[in-house]
């Protein structure tokens, strides 16, 4: 009995703390890198004008899946639609520039995670290109967080990258997606108009910036070369250096979507950052 009391009263206790333990359940608590396809390319020069001319290169497509204790999931990027694991040779793009290959599935690689579609409360476009929003309709009900100036670039393209009646948050900047600094959409045009990155904060993995296109690969980083494809050369220089003194004030990392050496050094999807 008077221990029943007790416990009774350390439970109460608990409850009363609830600021302390609150806090301690904030903010993003884990984040998934997730398969979203592969390409080969004939011309990495495609990417960098004039260097490395009919030298081939493999690019990685991921998708990062991020829990919020208190806001859910935010899905950034969808990658390459599912249906092109239906083809294992893959689909060419481009006029043939790019082979897409399709291993895993996202839609697969939720379902083992335990994650329904209806569970994504946010899915975060970094821009509108194929290999990006392939598979936004797999989850008509949430949210799509995107530049009012990319929406209306992409929806004046003759394919729509996503159903028009999508549910949308149309940004203008840099957004604050859950409020509490931990997860916040950056601006970074110049791929396209209305481009954005990502900066995530992980309790033991620090900061990370996750790209989108804002750069493709590391060696294009490093000498910071713009791709002809870019719709603002000048844009883009900017973005770049705006992520470079975010990385230096963050002390952050800066994980780049397509490169496929850092991504195949990453823990994939079950496995998880913290
Ligand atoms: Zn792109």
């Amino acid at each position: 009995m008077k221990l029943a009391r007790l416990v009774a009263g350390v439970a109460a206790l608990l409850l009363c703390a609830g600021p302390g333990l609150a806090q301690s359940a904030a903010g993003v608590d884990r984040l998934y890198v997730l398969d979203c396809g592969w390409a080969h390319a004939a011309d990495q020069s495609r990417w960098s004008p004039g260097v490395d001319v009919g030298k081939p290169i493999d690019l990685s497509d991921n998708c990062y899946l991020i829990h919020h204790a208190r806001g859910g999931y935010l899905l950034w990027d969808t990658g390459i639609a599912d249906a092109t694991a239906a083809s294992p040779d893959g689909v060419a793009m481009a006029n043939g520039a790019m082979i897409w290959h399709r291993p895993k599935t996202l839609a697969a690689q939720l379902a083992t995670l335990g994650v329904k579609p209806d569970d994504i409360r946010y899915i975060g476009v970094s821009h509108t290109h194929p290999d990006h929003v392939g598979n936004v309709e797999l989850f008509p009900k949430s949210t799509v967080l995107i530049q009012k100036a990319e929406y209306d670039w992409a929806f004046a393209r003759p394919t729509p990258p996503f159903a028009a009646g999508h549910p949308v948050m149309m940004l203008d900047g840099d957004k604050d997606v859950f409020g509490d600094g931990s997860t916040i959409i950056l601006s970074t045009p110049g791929h396209t108009p209305g481009h954005e990155s990502l900066l995530v904060h992980l309790p033991k993995t620090g900061w990370v910036v996750l790209s989108g296109d804002v750069v493709h690969f590391k060696a294009n980083w490093d000498n910071r070369r713009v791709p002809a494809l870019n719709v603002d050369k000048e844009k883009s220089l900017a973005s770049m250096q705006r992520i470079a003194d975010i990385l230096a004030e963050r002390h952050a990392q800066l994980w780049i979507n397509h490169d496929k050496p850092q991504s195949d050094g990453q823990r994939h999807a079950p496995e998880y950052y913290e």
